[in-house]
């Protein structure tokens, strides 16, 4: 697969959300791909010819952004990231997510961070001075043929699943997003327990991964009876 980086100057980086009072994406597009990614309706947006995962552009001037705008604005909770994984490879080489999360820390703002890739503890240690943080991994199967054939280019479920372990026993408060519930979903319980203070559950509600279900004979999954048991058996990984 070819990947189109190009490095961008945005013009703010700390943006109103409809989810939490604010979000931040470093990032326009995602590498990860996945196949029933929602925000793919970016490309309308921005007007990206390429195929969703295969451009990412990079906001390097965000780091120095935010501080001014961290001074300007009320202070509220930040979603790290909405519409792109804030750790996907590329954060390895240009690491705006972990500049950016400094500055929010340093200056006492409230955080939630979501990603698929064990990337994010190398920001353990910032995390681990921060007043109010949660990191979140999404884990939406506990089978991990299932993830290559719905997310092909993000990291193994392992991986994902030892990053939470880590988070959670350095003390950051954890959370596992599962949403979309993938088919596979069954062994989650016993696979995140005890390494995770909270689940977000949601059914899939986007047509967009419609040909790998119908492709791999799994439309059985995607049925009212299948998210509802599945929506009764995560609950129970919620503490709270
Ligand atoms: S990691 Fe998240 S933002 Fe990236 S492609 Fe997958 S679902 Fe979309």
């Amino acid at each position: 697969m070819t990947l189109i980086v190009r490095e961008i100057r945005a013009k703010t980086i700390l943006s109103a959300s409809k989810i939490y009072p604010y979000v931040i994406n470093p990032y326009v597009g995602c590498q990860h791909g996945c196949t029933y990614c929602y925000a793919r309706f970016m490309k309308r947006v921005t007007g990206h010819s390429e195929p969703w995962g295969e451009f990412v552009d990079v906001k390097i001037n965000a780091p120095a952004l935010l501080p001014h705008e961290i001074r300007k604005k009320k202070a509220g909770r930040v979603w790290m990231s909405g519409v792109c994984d804030p750790y996907q490879p590329l954060e390895a080489e240009y690491r705006l997510t972990g500049q950016c999360l400094s500055a929010l820390i340093q200056n006492d703002w409230s955080v939630i961070v979501q990603t698929k890739s064990p990337l994010v503890l190398r920001d353990l240690d910032i995390f681990m001075e921060a007043s109010d943080i949660e990191v979140g991994l999404s884990v939406s199967t506990a089978d991990d043929r299932i993830r290559g054939l719905f997310e092909p280019a993000a990291p193994p479920i392992e991986e994902r699943v030892k990053a939470l372990e880590e988070l959670h026993s350095n003390g950051v408060r954890t959370y596992a997003m599962i949403a979309p519930i993938l088919p596979g979903a069954e062994g989650l319980v016993e696979l995140l327990r005890g390494k995770i203070d909270y689940v977000l559950i949601d059914r899939m509600n986007y047509r967009y991964a419609d040909w790998v279900y119908r492709r791999y004979g799994l439309e059985e999954q995607r049925s009212d009876d299948f998210f509802r048991r599945m929506e009764r058996e995560l609950a129970s990984l919620s503490g709270r």
